[in-house]
């Protein structure tokens, strides 16, 4: 895998992490990792549980209540700030 791929499979969007890079989510405007993103649950009657069924694009920081449509930074796990 180049340093290319290795960028772009940590920018791309997935609910599961398909390679083998970890990312995390951090705010730009404070630096924050608590990241909300905007979802919609089903009622499972079967497991009586809500299960999530799709993430929309809108993300919140928990911090500075900053938000926007792909607003936190995707990065790397481990790589040098
Ligand atoms: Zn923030």
């Amino acid at each position: 895998m180049t340093r290319a791929d290795r960028e772009n499979a940590a920018t791309s969007e997935s609910i599961g992490n398909r390679s083998m890079d970890k990312i995390e989510l951090r705010c730009p405007h404070c630096g924050s990792a608590n990241i909300f993103k905007d979802a919609a649950a089903a009622w499972d009657a079967e497991a009586q549980e809500w299960t999530l069924v799709s993430v929309h694009d809108h993300e919140t920081c928990e911090d500075c209540d900053r938000s926007g449509d792909y607003m936190a930074e995707r990065r790397t796990l481990g790589a040098a700030d």
